[in-house]
């Protein structure tokens, strides 16, 4: 490696041996390097020359001197049903490096091969599913919202079948943390309080470090808390930005409040409250509207894993911060989307009837609010013409400039905030798609390009406003596969 300047430390080692299982990846075949995040190689402290150097490490068939990979064990409630056999089925960790500036990064390779836990599957990920995953980290660290990142992926030979043979690839997926609420409830449900608080106190130490000094009872209040108002925070974040996780299971939850595991998520184009991203989803319990709540009582597992070692009262005065530290997030993101900075009563209000009446006429979402953000630069067509009943924007405009009459801000300055916070280009789904068809066709070119795009998603840039278009017939509703 080139210019390495961060330093290897292993501590999920330092679990209870329980919580892991040392496994070697199995090599993919003939891989090819896909993409490389150099700019994150560079916050994680190293340099590459040459990219072709990481390919072998990709494939599972190198390991650097330090690496000590382990299929982590976890288990959790997927749709509601608790799942015991759970944990890495396809992906490793590798090690944890920690950055000159002191992040921590674990490096998580998914897709190298079976595990203990792999139960059916064939350890396996193909090419389409991991550039969707790379796609959208990628592009979610660009809007600000806090998720785990792709440092790099690579294609391979390998045949693997899913409802076809496809390609497969693998990800180096690296994030702060890869523990999950499923680790809790793997230590709640099969280990007990031992290593449950084994599991709390290491999370502390390494994420929570501003809480190590206070006395226990303290120290884990205070910590829960703080996780419930990061998840809730982060669900917050997802609803202002139209994101559809897809598979809100317990296993699926970042204990650091990382958006976490890519799979049939998507970003709203037209407004749609109840939209289902997951087709496997029949009764639509991960639909967009019903995600604040779903966060909930991901938390609710949550406490009840932790119930043994810190008690009712405590885990029930954390489960309280939810409500308030996502409707505090929520509105403020709403706040900041509409261009609001003095506080009227009617704003409440005013937010809720705005998604209402997008929600009532298929508006597209992120369309509709960077209009906003040139209202009065632009004029008011751009948004009238998102709509089929012109009529119904002129009178929510009319409502609308009213309300900013009570601003203080100059329409220059708040419309400048606006288009920090409202996006012009976001993953669509069908921009997804093309990017995948063309990397199936052995063309990475237009994939590099999008995240180019989504690296800078508040800013104009006019070489690339085709990227901002509403989407065409065919990339509306598109049934892709959720399998991964
Ligand atoms: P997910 O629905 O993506 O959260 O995955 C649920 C569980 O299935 C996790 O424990 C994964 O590791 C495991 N899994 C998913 N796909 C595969 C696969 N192809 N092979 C083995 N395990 C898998
Ligand atoms: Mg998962
Ligand atoms: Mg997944």
């Amino acid at each position: 490696m080139t210019n390495q300047s961060f330093r290897v430390e292993h501590r999920y080692l330092e679990l209870p041996d329980s919580f892991y299982t040392r496994v070697q990846p199995k090599p993919l075949k003939g891989a090819k390097m896909v993409c490389f995040n150099h700019k994150l190689a560079g916050q994680m402290g190293f340099h590459v020359n040459n990219e072709s150097d990481w390919t072998a490490v990709g494939a599972g068939a190198e390991l650097l001197e330090g690496m000590d990979p382990v299929a982590m064990k976890y288990t959790g409630h997927q749709f509601g049903m608790y799942n015991p056999e759970l944990g890495d089925g396809r992906g490793l960790l590798l090690w944890e490096t920690v950055a000159p500036d002191g992040t921590r990064w674990d490096w998580h390779l998914k897709g190298a091969g079976t595990t203990p836990y792999s139960r059916f599957g064939d350890g396996r990920a193909v090419l389409r599913s991991t550039i969707r995953e790379y796609l959208c980290s990628e592009a979610m660290h660009g809007l600000g919202i806090a998720t785990t990142r792709a440092l790099f992926m690579v294609s391979a030979k390998d045949p693997v079948r899913r409802e076809s043979i496809e390609t497969a690839a693998a990800l180096m997926r690296v994030a702060n943390s890869h523990i999950r609420f499923g680790h809790f409830e793997f230590a709640a449900y099969h280990e007990g309080p031992e290593t449950l608080r084994a599991l709390l106190e290491h999370v502390i130490a390494l994420h929570f470090p501003h809480l190590i000094e206070l006395p226990e009872d303290e120290r884990h209040g205070r910590w829960f808390g703080e996780v419930v108002a990061r998840t809730a925070r982060l669900i917050a974040d997802w609803q202002a930005v139209g994101f559809c996780h897809g598979v809100m299971n317990s296993d699926n939850m970042s204990i650091i409040g990382d958006t976490f595991d890519y799979g049939p998520y998507a970003l709203l184009d037209d407004f749609d409250a109840g939209f289902v991203c997951n087709h496997s989803d029949h009764e639509g319990r991960y639909a967009y509207n019903r995600q604040p709540q779903v966060g909930f009582t991901n938390c609710q597992m949550l406490a009840n894993a932790l119930l043994p070692v810190m008690g009712e009262d405590a885990v029930r005065a954390g489960l309280e911060h939810y409500e308030s530290a996502y409707n505090e997030r929520f509105l403020q993101n709403m706040r900041d989307k509409l261009g609001l900075a003095e506080t009227e009563p009617e704003d409440s209000s005013l937010i809720m009837d705005t998604l209402t009446l997008l929600h009532e006429h298929h508006v597209d979402y992120t369309r509709f609010f960077r209009a906003l953000s040139n209202l009065h630069r632009d004029g008011h067509a751009p948004v009238r013409d998102l709509f089929v009943d012109r009529s119904v924007a002129d009178e929510w405009l009319e409502r609308y400039e009213s309300r900013l009459t009570k601003e203080t801000r100059a329409h220059d300055a708040r419309e400048h905030a606006m288009r920090g916070v409202n996006p012009k280009y976001i993953l669509r789904n069908y921009l997804a798609q093309q990017v995948i068809m063309e990397a199936q066709n052995g063309d990475y070119a237009p994939m590099k390009e999008l995240l180019q795009v989504l690296a800078r998603p508040f800013d104009e840039q006019p070489e690339f406003e085709s990227y901002a278009a509403l989407p065409p017939d065919w990339g509306k509703h598109l049934n892709i596969s959720c399998s991964s």
